[in-house]
């Protein structure tokens, strides 16, 4: 590659008050708040691929916030405080989200989220019921909504669902257009005077007193005041001391469906497994259980045994005795960690990371950024 021109330098990368690695959710949000917080900033975000590609444009659209199985699991390892704390930020991230950019640009549908219990789940499904009456109070207490979770087995048939003995559904639960949903943090990014320059992967950064300098590979370096680091599943590359661990996930939908019955977000097989219906079509994405080693990696890619795993899925329970074809497939990368909370911290003076956002990113990351604008900022 060629060495930058002075010209290059210094229209494009001189006088950078906050540098942003990442033009996924977080990074497009970080550099929205950061505007709204102060317009004259020089925002900067630098994105190593054509598009964000990461798991923001890659993602099912599941407007979640919180299923029943996930958080019992959740309380297992971690206080009540931190699992509804979390819960918490993910529904006010989410309001943020659709107050910023309305329901109409992101296609939102309140259809509700249900979580599927099979023949094998029946232990499983007990613990939702013990549990139901207490989260409900606690949910209340969040979102000011009674009775979010309810028994859905009314739903069975009607949403043509076969090996299926029970639904729990998560009423306040949507789904978004993944796609208009980016679109709209870009424009909005373009608006607010941020500048994204695609196509720069950064490498290696320092920092000092005088702010921080990066280094692309193709050998520029690029100086800012402060910088942003919102590479989630990639971020170990960059920042070997902060884990986020990759979680690849495969995603399939079909061709349009006649008379297609599914209307919802629907979580199987403890979550690993996602559905939902868009367009007429079915999505369908994760299992990536079924094949751990595989899919713990950062390179995208097919996975021929989650392929059949998700094919069956298909046929067998959710849309049994109907034709159908599958039109396109793609895979993800998620971020992942011990913990089901973001890593928002201060890595040195300079420098912020708003990382592992996990698998209910749409939700929480709107708020991670201005999380982390605030933070980047402050002393
Ligand atoms: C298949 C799949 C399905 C999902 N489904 C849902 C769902 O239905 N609902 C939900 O809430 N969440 C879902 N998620 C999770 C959600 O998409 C993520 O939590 C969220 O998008 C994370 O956003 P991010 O900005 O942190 O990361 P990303 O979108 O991954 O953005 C990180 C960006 O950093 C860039 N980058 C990395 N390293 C560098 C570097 N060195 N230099 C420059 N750029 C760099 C990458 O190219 C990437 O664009 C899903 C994720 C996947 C993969």
């Amino acid at each position: 590659m060629p060495k930058l021109s002075y010209w290059e330098r210094q229209s494009f990368f001189s006088n950078i008050d906050v540098l942003i690695v990442g033009s996924g959710m977080v990074g497009l949000s970080t550099a929205i708040h950061l505007k709204e917080s102060n317009p004259k900033l020089h925002v900067v975000i630098i994105e190593r691929g054509s598009l964000p590609i990461g798991a923001s444009t890659r993602n099912a659209g599941f407007a979640c916030f919180g299923s029943m199985t996930e958080l019992i699991d959740d309380l297992s390892t971690q206080g009540e405080a931190e699992v509804f704390g979390t819960v918490e930020k993910r529904w006010k991230g989410l309001q943020a989200l659709r107050s910023k950019l309305s329901d109409q640009q992101l296609d939102y549908k309140e259809w509700g989220g249900y979580e599927v219990f099979t023949d094998n789940d029946s232990e499983s499904y007990q613990q939702c019921l013990d549990h139901i009456t207490t989260f409900n109070k606690t949910l209340k207490d969040i979102i000011g909504v009674k009775n979010v979770y309810q028994q859905g087995d009314n739903n069975i048939n009607s949403f043509g669902l076969h090996k299926t003995q029970h639904l729990i559904v998560n009423t306040q639960e949507g789904q978004i257009n993944t796609g208009s949903m980016m679109k709209g943090l870009l424009e909005l990014a373009y608006q607010s005077g941020v500048k994204v320059y695609n196509g720069i992967e950064i490498l290696h950064w320092g920092s000092n007193i005088n702010g921080v300098v990066v280094e692309t590979k193709e050998g520029w370096t690029i100086k800012a005041n402060k910088m942003v680091v919102a590479t989630n599943a990639f971020t170990t590359k960059l920042f070997p001391s902060i884990q986020v661990n990759p979680a690849r996930n495969q995603v399939m939908i079909t061709k349009p469906i006649a008379g297609l019955k599914l209307k919802g977000c629907f979580h199987y097989d403890k979550g690993y497994v996602y559905f939902r219906n868009i367009d007429g079509r079915i999505l369908l994405g994760g299992a990536r259980n079924k094949d751990l080693e595989n899919e713990s990696t950062t390179i995208f890619g097919d996975n021929k045994k989650i392929d059949s795993v998700l094919t069956n899925l298909l046929k067998e329970v959710i849309l049994p005795n109907q034709a159908f074809e599958i039109e396109q497939r793609w895979s993800g990368i998620l971020g992942v960690g011990d913990s089901k909370r973001p890593i928002i911290q201060k890595i040195d003076t300079n420098i912020c990371a708003a990382v592992r956002l996990g698998g209910m990113g749409v939700a929480i990351g709107y708020g991670v950024g201005a999380d982390a604008a605030k933070l980047v900022l402050s002393n």
